[in-house]
């Protein structure tokens, strides 16, 4: 009796054993095959690069190919292909926000009352946590407001080399943080800070993009010194440096072996030509990324009274400067007058966000 008790009691223990067993078997299984598919969108982000530009950017770059000569064409249709790609690669990023964004202004010290303070008193405002200020000399009133000024110990003249000098330390600067875009501009540039995130956020955040504005109409053709003072012409789009352009995060970490550190001197100096150019250059050349031509930036070589009012909220960067001895600017009616205010970012401000402080209550 007793031992058939102990034989019943063996025969379940056994039994008891197998099903955990089974049970155990079964539920590490079905966490692996969870664990390896959750890691398969890395692989399909890898092959996003191949997808560059969505369907939304060839249009703006189609619009602009017609002025531009269709340039960086064959490219740019090649990747609409990879559109479904991109799409996957968008589902898997977090929303793009503006603080992702690392704004380069470039300056120089006899502009910081002049050009930086109105850029300060308008679009900065809105985007001081993340935008940085690289100039030449300290300035103890900019810093104490707590702006992020990078003094870079370049030359402050306008020369290739001081330029140049100044592109690497902001290049430099944007490796260093973890912002998801680079953005360049000018201290005679006005950024409307939503129509820049609306714009890279039509991007694939992973993919390897170049935008901006060409400021001639057919590729330049650089002189590229070679070994033994032979030199090779090479044609590349470049965006102009005057109107601002944007680098991705995975692009700029490829431009690393000609933009980091004493880098990207040496590749200006490769092709003699300016900062933008260089730019321009690796992208183009070094890495075979066609640039993505974008008509929503705008430098004052460019006849800004083409600009129309009603279109501000898209567009993403405008400028100001003298064309034979008369001041080119946008054309907007508004808070300012055009002594008052004759760049018009204030009045540009003022329709783009009217509720700030010194705009003019709206009648
Ligand atoms: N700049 C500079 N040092 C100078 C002159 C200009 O760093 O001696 C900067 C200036 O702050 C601006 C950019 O270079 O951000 C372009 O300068 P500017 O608009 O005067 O000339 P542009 O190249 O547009 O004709
Ligand atoms: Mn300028």
């Amino acid at each position: 009796m007793r031992n058939r008790w102990t034989r019943r009691s063996l025969v379940v223990l056994v039994l008891t054993f197998f099903i955990v067993v089974f049970v155990d078997f079964q539920l590490r299984t079905s966490s692996f095959t969870k664990s390896s598919v959750a890691h398969r969108p890395s692989a399909g982000a890898r092959h996003g690069s191949i997808g560059q530009v969505p369907s939304a950017h060839s249009s703006a770059h189609n619009s602009s190919s017609s002025i531009n000569g269709g340039g960086g064409e064959s490219k740019l249709s090649e990747n609409n292909g990879g559109e479904s790609v991109a799409e996957r690669v968008h589902a898997t990023q977090p929303k793009l926000r503006l603080d992702d964004i690392y704004v380069a202004v470039k300056t120089t010290a006899r502009f910081h009352k002049t050009r930086l303070a109105l850029l300060l008193d308008t679009w900065i405002s809105r985007t001081k946590a993340h935008t940085f200020i690289f100039t030449d000399k300290e300035d103890e009133e900019l810093s104490s407001k707590g702006y992020n000024m990078v003094v870079t110990g370049c030359q402050s003249d306008h020369s290739q080399q001081a330029l140049s000098c100044k592109m690497s330390v902001e290049y430099d600067g944007f490796m260093a943080s973890n912002k998801r875009w680079f953005c360049h501009v000018d201290d005679d540039n006005y950024v409307n800070p939503e129509g820049l995130l609306s714009l890279l956020s039509t991007f694939p955040q992973e993919g390897d993009i170049y935008v901006g504005k060409p400021s001639l109409d057919k590729p330049i053709t650089a002189h590229e010194l070679l070994d033994g003072n032979k030199t090779v012409n090479v044609r590349f789009w470049f965006a102009t440096g005057g109107a601002g352009f944007c680098l991705s995060r995975r692009l700029a970490e490829k431009m690393s072996p000609w933009a980091s550190g004493p880098h990207f001197e040496r590749t200006s100096a490769r092709i003699r030509l300016p900062d933008d150019c260089t730019v321009g250059f690796i992208v183009e050349k070094m890495l075979g990324v066609a640039m993505v031509h974008c008509p929503l930036f705008h430098s004052h070589l460019e006849n800004l009274l083409l600009i129309s009012q009603r279109s501000l909220p898209q567009q993403v960067t405008l400028s100001y400067g003298m064309f034979e001895n008369k001041m080119n600017s946008i054309e907007v009616k508004g808070s300012f007058s055009k002594e008052e205010d004759p760049s018009r970012f204030k009045t540009v401000h003022c329709i783009l966000y009217p509720a700030t402080s010194w705009c003019p209550p709206v009648t």
